[in-house]
């Protein structure tokens, strides 16, 4: 594994540790619960959207479940409606933004080589203009 991939891979692990141990205190828990700052532009019961901080389209949206869980691999079906929530308000958002039609890219990310940073189980939004293709592994 190259030297980047692994360390990524080892943050990932002790964020997923810090999770499992804390699960209250993601990064993402901490903007839902106002402690950090960010753009929340959507917030309900089961879950929040704000603008990523580094955004990779013209517009860039984190839907986050309320739930801090990890990664798609820790979902139960007790999740089922939360999670297919995160579709309802990613429709709700994409029309705000008025690239209902026009289209937009919804990824979840999962694990170290699925490239999730944030052990906290949340939907990008990416929208404005013709996006490039989906990505090979990277050598
Ligand atoms: P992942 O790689 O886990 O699927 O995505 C994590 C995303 O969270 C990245 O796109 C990253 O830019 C974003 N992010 C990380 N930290 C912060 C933060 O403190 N505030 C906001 N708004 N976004 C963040």
């Amino acid at each position: 594994m190259e030297r980047r991939a692994r360390l990524a891979h080892v943050i990932f692990l002790i964020g997923l540790e810090g999770n499992a141990k804390m699960a209250e205190t993601t990064i993402f828990t901490k903007i839902i619960n106002h402690e950090i700052p960010s753009e929340i532009i959507y917030h309900d019961d089961l879950v929040t959207a704000f603008k990523d901080i580094a955004p990779k389209a013209e517009h860039h949206i984190l839907i986050v479940t309320n739930k801090p869980i990890p990664t798609v691999s820790n979902v139960e079906p007790e999740d089922e409606a939360m999670l297919g929530h995160l579709f309802i308000v990613a429709k709700k958002i994409a029309t705000d933004l008025g690239v209902k039609d026009s289209g937009y890219r919804l990824i979840v990310n999962c694990g170290p080589d699925g490239g999730q940073e944030v052990p906290h189980i949340h939907m990008h939004l990416l929208a404005g203009g013709k996006l490039g293709g989906l990505g090979f592994p990277q050598k």
